[in-house]
């Protein structure tokens, strides 16, 4: 578990990391620099889970180094797929991170949401239903790695 207290917010008991993949760990299908290395470091305190329509059809191979589960979503509304499977985790325990429109909701549901904005850009609604943006999913990862960062950008 990874535990944040931010004063005036709330305290963050995190379990599970649920990412998207295109957009957030990946730009044109292939994994970001640096991601891999800082989610096998996350992995040794939280519970790390993909979710992704896989538009590119690269996750399982990007993804083979990494210490995660995966979900592949069917057709049908992803909006409500990838909240649905936050929700089921349990929202109060989820960190999610993702980017576009699909994710809008997932991010509003989960304890925390981070919006990454980056090559394949951010869906405006998930800009606005996130709890903090950032530029980078490196910067994004480092928040939950380096937590005092988080703390100062949202404390009240
Ligand atoms: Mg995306």
């Amino acid at each position: 578990m990874i535990k944040i207290n931010i004063p005036g917010y709330r305290l963050l008991e995190l379990e599970y990391l649920v990412l998207d993949f295109n957009g957030t760990l990946a730009v044109d299908g292939k994994l970001i620099g640096g991601v891999a290395e800082s989610l096998n470091e996350l992995s040794k305190h939280i519970k790390i889970k993909v979710i992704t329509a896989d538009t590119f059809g690269t996750v399982r191979k990007e993804l083979n180094s990494i210490d995660c589960e995966l979900a592949i979503l069917g057709n049908g509304n992803q909006v409500k797929q990838k909240a649905r499977v936050v929700k089921q985790l349990g929202s109060k325990r989820c960190v999610s991170i993702g980017n576009g429109f699909n994710d809008w909701k997932m991010l509003k549901v989960s304890a925390l949401g981070i919006v990454t904005l980056q090559d394949e850009g951010a869906a405006t609604k998930s800009i606005v239903n996130a709890s903090v943006m950032s530029k980078s999913i490196n910067d994004a990862l480092d928040f939950l790695l380096k937590p005092d960062r988080l703390i100062a950008t949202l404390r009240r």
